[in-house]
């Protein structure tokens, strides 16, 4: 029997004979890129099977555009996040708080007003990270408010910009610039949690910082290239199982982390109306059309809320706008308390979505109101949505139409205690601590301000690969 060993030895040396063919001999060892156990390849150099993808992937996409100069693509290992073990990921011990910066995305403060998933999710994990007695620094669009340190990037809000690169990037390199600033202080971060887009990402591996990316959106078109290319170059959480199914061939996700809702923050016991209701962006894949058609199935009311955010304006004025009446109902975008009796009151939540939605805050937060979700099969709806007991997940809108008489069985207390733990904020920002915690340097034994700044200026400190334990740690 061929016996792999630590290290890379081997025997037999040579390989062996099966079926009359040679068949290379296996290695046991860590890569040295991202430092977990693997087989690693015969004769190559030593990556694992998913550094080796990604590095296909990145001379795939280089490939196919010449014009691009290979370095922007090519991992510096001298960079590159070093995970570490599970051993050290499931090591309690490790209790001293974490000076965490968490970048949020420039269009909208936090928590947002209205309209704003990611906007919310900060919110709360802010908060809990506070809670559990971390330095938060929150890095965010102007306006924001959080029981961390609060620190806005930009001088205005751009929510009808979304997407844009040029407030993105400008919005990015002031992070980074905080950041350096900090360490120049003899303050560093522990980590960076990065929660704004594409810019950090690609420049992760260029940071003194570590940095944990959370990926909000689906791996569709370009985003497939981009995580293939630049996905290694920090600690990759998705949000749920659904969308780390779906990554990208070679991308490493760390961890799958749910969003959280706070159940205590909805109100409880109000009366229920009988309306169904549907909140989002007026966009296709959200699928406000489809409820405009289950309503008119069921003859019940249906009030739609949510922006028509740019792009949009010609889907709203020949799908939504011309099929409004006294049952169908848009009222724009709602927030606050209006918002929060609006999803407590509804008879039920309608989900009509037609892709795989990664999360779907509307989702908890219905259920937290105490209201059954309706939902398509899609994305991570199914592991979101308990049938029976919060809501069903449903196939088509026939199906749609006739589970809103059936989700009447399902009481508003069975749908809080539903969401009340597996997203409860203290639970994920116990989650996120453990990610953070794998790639956190240790803090330089003399920490005081003068030898941090000197180290810094030379050039070394945090920047350097350094030893904790038999791990090896890069900042
Ligand atoms: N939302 C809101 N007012 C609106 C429409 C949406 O406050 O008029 C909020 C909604 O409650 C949720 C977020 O915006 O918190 C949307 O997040 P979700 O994950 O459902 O969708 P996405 O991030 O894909 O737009």
């Amino acid at each position: 029997m061929t016996t792999m060993m630590e290290g890379g030895s081997t025997t037999p040396p040579a390989g062996r004979r099966r079926s009359g063919t040679l068949r290379p001999p296996l290695r046991l060892g860590r890569c040295e890129r991202c430092h977990v156990r693997t087989v690693l390849r015969p004769g190559g150099d030593r990556l694992c099977a998913s550094c080796a993808a990604a590095d296909r992937a990145v001379a795939q996409a280089v490939r196919s555009e010449p014009f691009v100069h290979r370095h922007l693509y090519a991992p510096r290992p001298d960079r590159v996040v070093r995970r570490v073990s599970r051993a050290r990921q499931d090591a309690d011990d490790d209790s001293r708080p974490l000076r965490i910066a968490l970048l949020a995305p420039p269009w909208l403060p936090v928590p947002p007003v209205g309209y704003g998933g990611i906007e919310q999710v900060l919110a709360l994990l802010a908060d809990a990270l506070v809670e559990r007695g971390h330095d938060v620094t929150l890095l965010g669009a102007p306006g924001s408010k959080s029981a961390a340190t609060v620190v806005p990037l930009l001088d205005r809000l751009h929510p009808r910009d979304i997407g844009m690169s040029v407030v993105e990037a400008d919005h990015t390199a002031r992070a980074i610039a905080y950041l350096e600033q900090a360490e120049l202080d003899g303050r560093p971060f522990d980590v960076l949690h990065d929660h704004s887009g594409w810019v950090a990402l690609a420049m992760a591996d260029r940071l003194r910082v570590p940095v944990v990316h959370t990926i909000h959106g689906s791996f569709e078109g370009d985003a497939v290239r981009f995580y293939a290319a630049h996905g290694h170059k920090a600690a990759i959480t998705c949000i749920s199982r659904a969308q780390a199914a779906m990554r990208p061939h070679g991308l490493h996700v760390d961890a799958v982390v749910y969003n959280p809702v706070d159940v205590a923050a909805w109100p409880t016991g109000l009366p229920k109306d009988d309306y169904l209701l549907w909140v989002g962006r007026i966009n296709p894949i959200k699928g406000p059309d489809r409820a405009i058609r289950v309503a008119r199935k069921t003859g019940r009311r249906l009030i739609l809320a949510g922006p028509v955010q740019r792009g949009f304006e010609q889907y709203f004025a020949e799908e939504i706008e011309p099929r409004l009446d006294e049952q169908i109902v848009w009222i724009g975008e709602v927030g606050g308390r209006q918002k929060e009796e609006l999803f407590a009151r509804a008879h039920a939540f309608l989900m009509p979505i037609t892709w795989p939605e990664p999360f779907g805050m509307v989702m908890v937060e219905a259920m937290a109101a105490g209201t059954p979700v309706i939902a398509f099969a899609e994305g991570a709806a199914p592991e979101v949505v308990e049938p029976g007991r919060s809501g069903l997940l449903v196939a088509d809108e026939d199906e749609m139409a006739e589970a809103v008489e059936q989700v009447s069985r399902i009481s508003p207390a069975e749908c809080r205690a539903s969401v009340a733990e597996r997203f409860a904020p203290k639970k994920i920002a116990a989650d996120y601590e453990r990610v953070y915690r794998t790639i956190a340097a240790p803090r330089p034994v003399a920490d005081d301000r003068a030898a941090a700044a000197t180290a810094v200026q030379a050039g070394d400190g945090r920047a350097g690969v350094v030893q904790s334990g038999d791990e090896r740690v890069a900042a």
